[in-house]
């Protein structure tokens, strides 16, 4: 296992062991601390003989996210005991729930504009991040975001929940959106372990039909204006990647009708069985073709175009789309 790493679980399994041992001193019949005790050192005593994070059936490696969200497992996946993997099945699932409690109301309202998304996990939790924030008892501007944390399943689920909280109690304050972003990127980078990032796209609309469009090295959004499609390329690079960065954004202004697409690439790079993706043409292609759609139907129109190029083929990735209209 890489130095760092370890040092990381050595670090995290001698906190518990101080927090572990004070608790015992408090409550010392509690039986169930002197066993985890015991499992914190079996734990350490194995970072010392290196042996940590190997499985004991197969010897090969435990998965890296399942370590970091417990660095007392013993087993790989393929060799849990039954009970165990009834646990992690019931864990997972309450998880995903939720993850969904996270979620916007799916079709919503608010200075003139409308909104409907979809959010499909490709397992049981999604790494995937969709939120919009209405404005304050009428006041204020509307913010919608969606994003794509790196990795999958867990730990990308447990950061997408991160990110939602630090958005969430940011877009209170009254900061530019450039401002906003560079503040979120610092609380992301500091707590969170070094390869992990997220792009994302800010959006903050106003009544007026003003939008200002902070993109954090996420796939472009496309402006449906007319049956033209523009994208609205990177203003800055993805969250977390860099400890001080700055993002600068995009100002646009959308006429009645006008509507904006946002999508993760589990959509552009959604491959059919020859293995051809979907791509970002496509996408253009079928939004400049639907005009005067409302939020819902032209999330349905992509979905379905996405299912024709799909057939058969297997769900690999999470999947958002997210639809921003400003009502005619
Ligand atoms: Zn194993």
């Amino acid at each position: 296992m890489a130095t760092v790493t370890e040092n990381i679980v050595r670090h995290q399994l001698q906190e518990r062991r101080q927090r572990l041992e004070a608790a015992l001193q408090m409550a010392p019949r509690e039986p169930q601390f002197g066993r985890l005790l015991k499992e914190v050192d079996e734990a350490l005593a194995r970072v010392e003989a290196g042996s940590y994070g190997l499985c004991e059936v197969c010897h090969d490696s435990i998965e890296q996210d399942r370590l970091m969200a417990d660095p007392l497992v013993r087993f790989c996946l393929d060799h849990l005991t039954e009970k165990e993997q009834r646990d992690l099945e019931q864990d997972l699932q309450l998880a995903a729930r939720i993850q969904r409690g996270l979620l916007p109301e799916k079709s919503l309202y608010a200075l003139g504009w409308e909104i409907h998304y979809h959010y499909q996990p490709a397992g049981p939790v999604s790494g995937d991040y969709c939120d919009v924030v209405r404005p304050d008892g009428g006041a204020g501007d509307l913010y919608f975001l969606l994003g794509d944390v790196s990795g999958k399943g867990v730990s990308a689920a447990i950061l997408m929940a991160h990110l939602h909280a630090t958005f969430r109690s940011l877009v209170a304050a009254d900061f530019s959106l450039g401002q906003l972003v560079e503040r979120a990127n610092r609380v992301f980078r500091e707590s969170t372990l070094s390869p992990y990032f997220a792009t994302l796209v800010v959006g903050r609309a106003s009544a007026s039909g003003e939008l200002e469009i902070c993109n954090a090295g996420h796939c472009p959004p496309l402006v449906l204006s007319n049956g033209n499609v523009t994208p609205v390329d990177p203003t800055g690079l993805p969250v977390g990647a860099f400890y001080s960065t700055s993002f600068s954004s995009r100002k646009l202004k959308l006429g009645k009708g006008d509507t904006l697409v946002l999508y993760t690439d589990g959509l552009t790079e959604a491959r059919n069985a020859d293995g051809t993706e979907y791509g970002s043409d496509r996408i253009s292609r079928v939004l400049a073709g639907a005009r005067q759609l409302t939020p819902e139907a032209l999330t349905a129109a992509c979905l379905a175009d996405l299912a024709a190029h799909l057939g058969n083929a297997p769900k690999v990735d999470d999947l958002s789309l997210m639809v921003v209209r400003r009502a005619a």
